[in-house]
């Protein structure tokens, strides 16, 4: 058996009581080694088996997940923060599946929650936005034509740009391009969760400068929008007025959200 588990942001006590659990039990663990926190690897038993994935490729992965398997072992395959997020897993699921080795995923804090939790936001702000658009650069990896970025910032909710902090000048065109204005709120965060973790509030117009001046290109994400500024409405859902499924409001109307 192989077990999908996403080792959260960086901050070992940020995996799951699940994931944790199957780290304990694992005889094979192949860990993303460019952003998984290596602490937790001593979560393991003594006798485990540690790989690498940094140094590896699909192809020597799956090799390794086949042999544990034919041997019986029970294999961790260990992804930063959720691994259905830039994760590259719909292919190895894909590849077991083929060989008839059974799977399974455990989700992960992914670092955009944690960046939202270290700025001490809320990406869905009532009057303010109500969505959440996931996105990154093009880099190696192309983005299809009709998602690319100045197209999704054309909508002005908030936004989080994955895999970007080293392209920040195109990406600061790219959103001013779309609904944002070289005022609107920003924020790089770099290392969520670990020690070294860095917060750099700025706004679209600085994003560039703020990325050149605190020397920021890689681990980290760019966080925009509205929600990283002082105005919101409050909600409705803890509104005096407001009934619920749960509580009687001042008013009549009750909806359940
Ligand atoms: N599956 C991961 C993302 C993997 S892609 C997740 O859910 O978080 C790798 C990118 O994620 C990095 O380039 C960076 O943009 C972001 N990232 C991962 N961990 C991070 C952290 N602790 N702080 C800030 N950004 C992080």
């Amino acid at each position: 058996m192989v077990h999908f588990v996403g080792a959260g942001p960086g901050a070992p006590d940020l995996i799951t009581l699940r994931g944790a659990q199957l780290l304990k039990n694992a005889d094979v663990v192949i860990y993303a080694g460019s952003l998984v926190n290596p602490e937790l690897l001593e979560l393991c038993p003594p006798q485990v088996k540690i790989h690498n994935s940094a140094a590896m490729d699909l192809e020597a992965v799956l090799a390794v997940m086949e042999q544990a398997e034919t041997a019986g072992l029970t294999t961790v395959r260990l992804h930063t923060g959720d691994a259905s997020l830039y994760g590259a897993i719909r292919e190895q699921m894909d590849a077991l599946s083929a060989k008839g080795i059974d799977f399974d995923v455990t989700p992960g804090v992914s670092s955009f929650c944690a960046a939202a939790a270290a700025l001490g936001a809320e990406f869905t702000l009532p009057g303010v936005s109500q969505s959440l658009i996931v996105s990154r650069m093009a880099g190696r990896t192309p983005v299809p034509e009709r998602e690319q970025l100045a197209a999704l910032a054309e909508h002005g909710t908030s936004m989080v740009l994955f895999l970007s902090a080293g392209l920040l000048p195109q990406l600061q065109e790219e959103l001013l391009r779309g609904a944002y204005t070289p005022d609107t709120p920003a924020a790089l965060v770099y290392k969520a969760s670990w020690p070294d973790e860095k917060l750099v509030r700025c706004t679209v117009g600085t994003l560039a400068q703020a990325g050149r001046e605190n020397q920021i290109t890689k681990t980290a994400l760019v966080l925009v929008g509205d929600f990283l500024g002082k105005e919101y409405e409050r909600s409705k859902l803890y509104d005096p007025a407001f009934s619920t499924g749960f509580r009687q409001g001042a008013d009549t109307n009750s909806r359940g959200d």
